[in-house]
């Protein structure tokens, strides 16, 4: 229970990685508040799951693209859980589409989900994390944010500027014991992936070291120790976790 008393919060923990990073984190001890956009049904499930296994947890509905739908979320969880220990930026979106065929919408929607939501969710958790000198926060990045992604500008845009953002605020935070790292997942099986049609699924499935996609829970176990003891030292970082699909 190496996160025993802690308090989390995982944005996008309906589904994918983030039901995953929720579903692990207390396993490890933590109380989780698990956030949702839409998929109630889903997020209540996962709730289920981990109070049946005898942890703590509650779902929150939140847009992390809208300010005060953050702010509100995290007043929330203060409110449970008197402190927040824990931040995973997990929500996000891809529209792909080739640049000249990208529409206006299909930029803002990704940008303001992808960046600007860990923007917003970031300024509302900094200050309760600031006053406890103690915050451990990851960012959900994309290799598509390290190298060439066709068919993503607007994704890889998003995903470069998470990792931007975490290198910046990790020396921002320093100084107040709050950690700042990312992960940049290669290709993980989950409704985000299973939607790409079975060409591009084969042709990432050749670069794959490993020669297989990845499962929400190899990407998991990374976050939970991103802000376990085990990780106290480690800050700005990003994280591959792709199984050799970008090397
Ligand atoms: P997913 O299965 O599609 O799940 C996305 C999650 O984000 C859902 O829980 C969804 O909530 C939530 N979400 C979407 N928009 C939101 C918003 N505006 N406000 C709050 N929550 C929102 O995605 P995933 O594959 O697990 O991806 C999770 C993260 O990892 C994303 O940041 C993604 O970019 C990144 N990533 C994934 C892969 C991959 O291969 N899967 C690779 C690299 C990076 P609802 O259920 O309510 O819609």
């Amino acid at each position: 229970m190496i996160l025993e008393d802690r308090a989390a919060l995982v944005t996008g923990a309906s589904r994918g990685i983030g039901r995953a990073a929720a579903l692990a984190l207390s396993r490890a001890g933590s109380r989780v508040a698990v956030n949702y956009s839409a998929s109630k049904e889903a997020a209540l499930g996962v709730v289920e799951e981990i109070k049946s296994a005898g942890g703590e947890a509650f779902a929150v509905q939140a847009d992390v693209s809208r300010a005060a739908d953050a702010a509100k979320m995290v007043s929330e969880v203060l409110e449970r859980y008197g402190r927040l220990d824990i931040l995973v930026n997990n929500a996000g979106i891809t529209r792909d589409n080739l640049l000249l065929r990208l529409s206006e919408d299909s930029w803002d929607a990704v940008l303001d989900t992808n960046l600007k939501g860990v923007y917003n969710c970031l300024r509302a958790a900094a200050r309760p994390m600031l006053k406890q000198r103690f915050g451990r926060v990851v960012n959900l990045a994309s290799v598509a944010g390290l190298m060439a992604s066709p068919g993503q500008v607007n994704y890889s845009a998003a995903k470069a500027g998470v990792i931007a953002l975490t290198r910046t605020l990790a020396r921002e935070f320093g100084s107040r014991n709050i950690t700042v790292n990312a992960v940049a997942p290669g290709f993980i099986e989950t409704d985000m992936t299973r939607e790409l049609p079975g060409e591009a699924r084969e042709s990432y499935l050749k670069r794959i070291a490993l020669e297989r996609f990845g499962r929400p829970e190899e990407v998991a176990e990374v976050i939970v120790f991103l802000v376990s003891p085990a990780a106290g030292y480690i800050t700005g970082q990003t994280v591959v976790v792709d199984g050799g699909l970008s090397i």
